[in-house]
């Protein structure tokens, strides 16, 4: 009778998902993964401080190169990218983390409505027990501070079945499933506004370095003392650049001999317009031509593309088909590409702070190629669109409508 009794109770205490045995252990294993994932977060928190960006630092590591602007630039540029780098991390982590607090905010609901159902069971099955006038119960009801109390005072008492100190061991354990959950969510939280913190953070340390760039290239122009060597300077940045253009047109050309004696097809251009290549520009900050005098170099210079300003991140687009004939870094060009669309027609995308194709790549007309930036030698974010045709500049407004 006693039997019958006990074995209906434990019935309705079964959980429907797993054994009583393998239940407990299963949520002591996930307890403890929770406690160590807690534990990296807190680690991963404290590193993520750790590792903000100096600009302090870098400013005044950059003060040794400032005499030559080509290697201040260049490196300049490299802290530019690392920051940027740093900021896509942080970004990654935030939609990461979003996602995880998602999914413990369920594991913890249904932790929660577990523990209530266990919570009303356990209530049953004392009551029960009370009503059959056994008076261990009834003492450790009577007893009892709280039910927390009542709990260790039925535990403790030698008359329970192993049975019911399982029931007891698997709430318990449940009740401590809920508190790491919650646990885990806090940490989760605090590792998601840390890191949105420090995006904000290293946001900053990008626009001032990025005026601190502008600065210097400004206060080197303006030196007159320099002028001639300005002038020279800027020549042979110019010659340097077009020696390094007509080189890849070379090495595209003999590609493209190369492709037509192996397979006989001729990359020609249809005529096609060009798509607008950085979409989110806001205007042009300086056209295609020659250029007024310039006020402190005091010649009269040509500007071989449009710049179009435009935000720093925001995307560059492949103006046409092609190739993708250079994907480098310049002092003066900075990141930069080129791309073939055949009969000797190339465009140049140039200042990008991140590159998304390499040198080989086919891109088709409006595909993402770069982001933009304010690499090499440029003072703010934006885009230097060139296109050269039979080995020359040509007006780029030929193209765009
Ligand atoms: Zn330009």
């Amino acid at each position: 009778m006693v039997v019958t009794v006990l074995a209906a109770a434990v019935s309705a205490w079964r959980c429907p998902f797993v054994s009583r045995a393998d239940e407990v252990s299963d949520l002591k294993k996930s307890i403890e993964q929770k406690q160590q994932e807690i534990k990296d977060a807190q680690n991963q928190k404290k590193h993520l401080q750790s590792g903000l960006t100096d600009v302090k630092t870098i400013i005044s590591e950059l003060e040794q190169s400032k005499r030559d602007l080509a290697a201040y630039v260049t490196q300049l540029d490299a802290n530019l990218s690392e920051i940027q780098d740093k900021i896509a991390g942080f970004k990654e982590m935030i939609s990461q983390k979003e996602a995880e607090i998602v999914q413990t905010q369920a594991e913890l609901d249904a932790a929660v409505a577990k523990e209530e159902s266990q919570y009303e069971n356990m209530k049953v099955r004392i009551k029960s027990m009370y009503e059959r006038g056994d008076d261990f119960y009834f003492e450790a009801i009577l007893n009892a501070k709280s039910f927390a109390d009542m709990i260790n005072r039925v535990d403790y008492v030698e008359k329970v079945s192993a049975s019911d100190r399982r029931m007891l061991e698997e709430f318990r354990t449940t009740r401590e499933y809920v508190e790491v959950c919650k646990a885990q969510l806090e940490s989760e939280q605090e590792l998601l506004e840390e890191a949105k913190k420090d995006v904000e953070a290293e946001e900053t340390s990008l626009e001032s370095l990025i005026a601190q760039k502008k600065t210097e290239i400004d206060a080197y122009e303006a030196d007159i003392s320099n002028r001639e060597q300005l002038v020279r300077e800027y020549e042979a940045e110019l010659a340097a650049q077009d020696a390094e253009i007509k080189e890849m047109e070379k090495l595209a050309k003999t590609l493209q001999a190369q492709l037509e004696q192996a397979n006989g097809q001729k990359k020609t251009y249809d005529g096609g317009m060009f798509a607008w290549p950085a979409p989110s520009y806001t205007r042009i900050s300086d056209d295609y031509g020659m250029r007024e005098e310039h006020p402190i170099l005091k010649t009269a210079q040509m500007h071989n593309g449009v710049d179009m300003a435009a935000p720093g991140g925001s995307p560059i687009l492949a103006a046409y088909n092609g190739t993708v004939v250079a994907a480098a870094y310049s002092s003066s060009m900075g990141n930069y590409i080129m791309i073939d669309h055949g009969d000797n027609l190339y465009t140049i995308y140039m200042h990008a702070s991140k590159l998304y194709v390499s040198q080989g790549a086919e891109v088709v007309k409006g595909q993402k190629i770069a982001a933009v930036g304010t690499t090499g030698r440029s003072t703010g974010n934006h885009l230097h669109f060139g296109v050269r045709l039979n080995g020359s500049y040509v007006n780029p407004w030929n193209y765009l409508k």
